[in-house]
């Protein structure tokens, strides 16, 4: 071979390498201008023009004016072509199923009340169903889906995609979640706990996007939390990082799902927060909790007041070990708002070192109930094998947005089937 001729190799490769760079980068973060991409990739902003005007014709990304400080801007997207991804959060007491581009946009999605204690074979059926059944409404196959992420409210081996720690969430140990998935619906799957999970989401969409360690925490049935160093989410060893619910808060407390002895799950888990108000309000629901205490009635808000203060003790100390930059707050207990989320911050602020420099921003999350779902998506859109020719990219055929009515109204919707289900 020809010195040049080798020479033209190697500035090919590097062009498909830098191409291949720009789609990864794009597919990180969902959607990023021009300027964005060449500050991101360390690239010209030539090199980029040319990139993207080559990856435009190749039908990969879509391109879109927009405006950015006030100037307008050349915003760059995965195009739709390209795929889409399906996020499923498998709650204690709901499914919650997403359809999204690479842009992060929903195209459709449906949530379903579960019942107390569901088993994993038959909510597995179900998510299966409605993945299929969602795809239909927009007029998609499951062939255009790049992959399929899943949350579990339990630490998950990734490498595996099975519950790892027994006795946190009946029914499902033991279950290769990935693998019932996989044969049902035929593409990959990737599977998460669902704080880390919303950890992702608000650091790619939400409330802590922009920040290179933040903490997520999830306070709902049970409470756990997603930890955000330098922009990744740490999972640790075994899947257990950030598995505040098993924090020992009370050596002389209940014994908890998982064997050990007066974890916060004991103190403000459902079960927990429910039972001291069984004399005075009857049989609640967390939902009926939530509701009453965000409706300013006292008895309800003093529970969760106080399993906010319980709860900020602990972060305050998972906030010792990471050094956050600020901490995001999701789940059921987080919509009751300042009820929840004073006391909290209260006790994290009593932290002095954790202030130091500034006070530790202590926010709701901004994607709200969605989080965790969203999480799952962006798991699935970043764990993608993104094409960069045209040739790779099957020839699909962009589907219509499915009309699937105001979000609001079928969360309401919801809670109702929820309740229905709590009480029969
Ligand atoms: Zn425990």
């Amino acid at each position: 071979m020809s010195r040049r001729a080798a020479s033209a190799g190697s500035q090919s490769s590097l062009r498909e390498a830098n191409k291949a760079l720009v789609v990864t980068t794009v597919q990180r973060y969902g959607g990023l201008t021009q300027v964005e991409l060449a500050a991101a990739t360390g690239l010209s902003a030539a090199t980029v023009s040319t990139i993207v005007r080559d990856l435009l014709a190749a039908g990969v990304v879509d391109t879109a004016v927009t405006t950015r400080s006030g100037r307008r801007a050349q915003m760059v997207t995965l195009a739709r072509r390209v795929g889409l991804a399906v996020g499923i959060q498998i709650g204690h007491r709901h499914l919650r199923v997403v359809l999204g581009d690479f842009a992060h946009e929903v195209v459709a999605e449906q949530s379903l009340p579960l019942p107390h204690e569901h088993r994993s074979d038959t909510s597995l059926d179900r998510a299966a169903l409605l993945v299929v059944d969602l795809l239909e409404r927009i007029g998609s196959e499951l062939d255009e889906v790049v992959g399929i992420g899943v949350g579990v409210p339990a630490p998950v081996d990734t490498s595996t995609g099975m519950v790892s720690v027994p006795g946190v969430f009946r029914g499902w140990e033991g279950e290769h979640l990935a693998r019932v998935l996989d044969k049902r619906l035929g593409r990959p799957v990737h599977v998460d706990n669902d704080a880390n999970l919303g950890a992702l989401a608000e650091s790619t969409l939400g409330a802590a996007r922009g920040y290179r360690d933040a903490v997520y925490v999830r306070a709902s049935y049970g409470t756990g939390a997603g930890i955000v160093i330098n922009s990744r989410v740490h999972r640790g060893f075994a899947g257990t990082a950030g598995e505040i619910g098993h924090v020992q808060v009370d050596p002389q407390g209940h014994i908890c799902r998982c064997g050990s002895r007066g974890c916060l799950d004991t103190v403000v888990g459902s079960a927990a927060l429910l039972e001291p108000l069984r004399a005075s309000h009857g049989p609640l629901t967390l939902r009926d909790v939530v509701a009453r205490a965000s409706g300013g009635d006292p008895g309800t808000a003093q529970v969760v007041a106080d399993a906010g203060a319980t709860i900020g003790a602990v972060v305050a100390g998972l906030g010792m070990a990471v050094n956050p930059q600020c901490v995001v707050v999701g789940g059921e207990l987080a919509e009751t708002g300042e009820v929840l989320l004073r006391p909290m911050r209260d006790a994290i602020r009593r932290r002095v070192l954790l202030n130091q420099i500034a006070p530790l921003e202590v926010v709701p999350a901004e994607l709200g109930a969605r989080a965790e779902v969203m999480g799952a998506l962006v798991l699935a859109l970043q764990s993608a094998d993104v094409p960069v020719r045209v040739d790779d990219v099957g020839d699909l055929e962009p589907a219509e947005p499915a009309q699937v009515g105001d979000r609001r109204d079928r969360d309401d919707q919801d809670d109702q089937e929820d309740r229905r289900a709590a009480v029969g």
